[in-house]
């Protein structure tokens, strides 16, 4: 006799590919629907992922983060460029850090609880109508897709959409408690647009630049923040190197039955490589639309408005040449009168 074996394909309302902040944040909302939804996530430990950990005040506002996740909370950061330095000081938090891993798992935690089902160890390779193929082998369907699978997002490469506008993010994690405050430093001709940051973690610092490719090669780059950590002296011999994009070239979030979020989206934004709080708003803005097509994602085109002027303050900086320079120097300048503070701190976030 012979016996048949099928595999019936399992099917959900919505498959989520990759588990960072948009993913589990649009999870969570959907399981709270009690829709079927599915997370997949192609590596062994969900949350960590290369990033300064560098969150403001309206993440803290959205997520009601505990205090004992956060490794630090800072009321000023220090901001450089090569003539002077000043301090950006308020009479509250507006800066803080947090380790990646922790958010991730706190994350997880949340979106498990609403009973979105998560799946470690499950990368997608392919896409077909209705269907998804997990590590090469097994199918899954879906009636809805959400690509949250971050910059090099295999979603957005199936939906055909290029990235012209993006950034390179390099860092080091140095095991250390030397450094207690947050820094910025502006130096247009080794970061062009950008900047390099001291980000201190509780036991650890990131210490890093970014840079769009397009302005400098890779090369370039690393030899550009390799001479700025000798002009400041940091010892990066204990550190961990690590690298990875930051899209931010948005070009919509739905697709027909497929919708993008996060940096799969490209909603990090162009001027400051934030792209957490875009990540966790549009992963649920996203999800509200899925459970009601009539719903008008008011937050997520809050982001999108900011993020557009971050685009042109970026376009302000590149066609400003070697006057650039000058522009930094003001705008320490004016961080010296105080009353700009809280202004500047307003428009990057
Ligand atoms: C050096 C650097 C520093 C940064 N610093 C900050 C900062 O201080 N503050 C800030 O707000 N932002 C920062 N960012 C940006 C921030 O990291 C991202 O904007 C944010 O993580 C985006 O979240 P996401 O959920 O869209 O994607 P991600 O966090 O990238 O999550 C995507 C997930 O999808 C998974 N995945 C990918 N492909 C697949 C696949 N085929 N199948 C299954 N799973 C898949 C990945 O493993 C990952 O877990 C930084 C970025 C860099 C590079």
């Amino acid at each position: 006799m012979i016996v048949l074996i099928i595999k019936i394909m399992d099917s959900y309302d919505v498959v989520i590919v990759g588990a960072g902040p948009a993913d589990l944040n649009c999870a969570r909302v959907l399981a709270e629907a009690k829709k079927k939804v599915l997370v997949l996530e192609k590596n062994e430990v969900v949350g960590p992922k290369v990033c300064a950990g560098g969150l403001l005040g309206h993440d803290l506002e959205y997520l009601k983060l505990p205090d004992e996740l956060l490794d630090s909370k800072f009321n000023k950061e220090i901001v450089h460029s090569p003539f002077d330095t000043d301090i950006i000081k308020l009479n509250y938090d507006f800066i803080y850090t947090v380790d990646r891993k922790n958010l991730g798992q706190w994350l997880l935690k949340r979106a498990q609880t609403a009973g979105a089902e998560v799946r470690i160890k499950s990368k997608v390779t392919k896409i077909e109508n209705g269907y998804v193929v997990v590590n090469d082998s097994e199918k899954i369907g879906f009636k809805t897709l959400v690509g949250a699978d971050g910059s090099n997002s295999f979603v957005r490469l199936h939906l055909g959409l290029s990235k012209e506008l993006q950034l390179i993010g390099i860092q080091y994690i140095i095991p250390t408690n030397k450094y207690k405050d947050i820094e910025f430093f502006f130096d247009s001709k080794l970061f062009h647009s950008w900047y390099a940051w001291i980000f201190p973690h509780k036991g650890y610092v990131s210490i890093g630049c970014g840079c769009d490719p397009k302005k400098f090669s890779s090369k370039k780059i690393m030899a550009n923040f390799k001479k700025w950590l000798e002009i400041n002296k940091i010892d990066v011999s204990k550190g961990r190197y690590e690298s990875f994009p930051i899209n931010a070239d948005y070009k919509g979030y739905q697709f027909k039955n497929v919708f993008l979020v996060g940096d799969a989206a490209g909603l990090a934004s162009i001027w400051t490589g934030e792209g957490i709080y875009q990540a966790l708003i549009s992963g649920e803005e996203v999800a509200k639309v899925i459970l009601d097509k009539k719903c008008v994602p008011a937050k997520l085109n809050d982001v999108i408005k900011h993020k557009k002027l971050h685009n042109r303050i970026v376009k302000i900086l590149e066609l400003s040449g070697p006057v650039r320079r000058a522009e930094y120097e003001l705008m320490l300048l004016l961080f010296k009168s105080k009353k700009m503070d809280e202004k500047f701190i307003d428009l990057i976030a």
